[in-house]
């Protein structure tokens, strides 16, 4: 007997991967072949009322709420391609790290830390699609500490997070059992490992609190809750595709250069690449820099 169970798992884990691989190749490759000669082009200059840089997390939330006032058009910059339906697989998220879905970035060779790593050097994921980092997350929702907002308040008399941040939190969850109108989509696990529930029970144990992580925000132990509708992966994108908003144009493969100013104060547009081409956009009403923590640009 040449192959145990074990080697004939582990045989079969490579080939899947190596299939994932082959299909985000493909994903790749296809939007280029299919469209080869068809590809939009942007005319040289075009006024919006306001400019989105980024469809990430954020990004295609403000869209969105922007776009409301159904006179208000929005242009939405990505400098990633769309993704595929399958990508919403949670599971696949971490194998879109070091893929053209992923900015790829690593840090600097380190010299007392990431000792253990290849060149000394951690890598450092960002989403480069349509969802952001959103796409290739954990999933795990919980909000921000009040405290924590309440530090920031400290010295600004008058300002609290249950006054300023709370409703924003509310305007934008979507628990799966009310609210109708937000774009993030909260659910529970749908299914968990013993050892979570060890864990949970040492904690219990050891006097901490045992919570479910609702909208009320109890410190202690739980399981958390995730971003995902139907054991679906669900980032705020998602809900922007699906409701079609017809004030928003979104537009995929553009990469934001520099972002334009009246005497270095008051931004009224963007310069970007596209297929080897430099554009320019105008905003009268402003521009929304949400291009994620390190504002890419080449
Ligand atoms: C591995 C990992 C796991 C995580 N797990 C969790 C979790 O479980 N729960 C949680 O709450 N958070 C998690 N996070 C953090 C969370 O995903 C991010 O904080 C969040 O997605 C950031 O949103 P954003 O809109 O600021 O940026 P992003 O979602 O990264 O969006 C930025 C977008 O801007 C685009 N862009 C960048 N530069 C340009 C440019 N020059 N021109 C045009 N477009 C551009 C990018 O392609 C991208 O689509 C995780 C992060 C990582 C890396």
């Amino acid at each position: 007997m040449f192959f145990n169970n074990q080697s004939i798992l582990l045989l079969l884990y490579t080939f899947c991967i190596f299939l994932f691989g082959c299909f985000i190749r493909y994903l790749e490759y296809s939007d280029f072949f299919l469209c080869y000669n068809c590809q939009e082009v942007d005319s040289p200059e075009t006024l919006f009322d306001y400019i989105v840089v980024g469809c990430g997390s954020a990004g295609s939330i403000v869209a969105r709420r922007l776009a409301e006032n159904k006179k208000i058009r929005v242009l939405l910059l990505e400098a990633g391609n769309h993704g595929n339906s399958l990508l919403d697989i949670p599971s696949f998220g971490l194998l879109l790290q070091q893929t053209p879905f992923d900015w790829q970035y690593t840090s600097v060779p380190q010299k007392r830390s990431c000792l253990s790593l290849h060149n000394n050097a951690s890598i450092w994921p960002m989403g480069k699609m349509v969802g952001g980092t959103g796409m290739l997350n954990n999933m795990i929702y919980v909000r921000g500490h009040p405290e924590d907002f309440n530090n920031w308040f400290k010295e600004k008399e008058g300002y609290s997070f249950k006054e300023y941040v709370l409703p924003y939190f509310k305007k934008v969850e979507k628990w799966t059992h009310e609210s109708d109108y937000g774009s993030v989509y909260i659910s529970n696990l749908s299914f968990s490992t013993k050892l979570s529930s060890y864990v949970l029970k040492a904690a219990k144990e050891l006097n901490f609190d045992i919570t479910q992580h609702t909208e009320n925000c109890e410190e202690g132990f739980g399981l958390p809750k995730i971003n995902s509708i139907n054991g679906q992966r669900w980032t705020p994108a998602n809900m922007l595709l699906k409701k079609g908003t017809p004030n928003i144009i979104l537009r995929t493969k553009r990469i934001v250069e520099k972002i334009l100013f009246h005497n270095n104060f008051e931004a009224y547009g963007v310069k970007y690449s596209y297929l080897g081409d430099t554009y320019i956009a105008r905003a009268s009403k402003g521009v929304i820099l949400s291009a994620g923590k390190y504002f890419a640009t080449f």
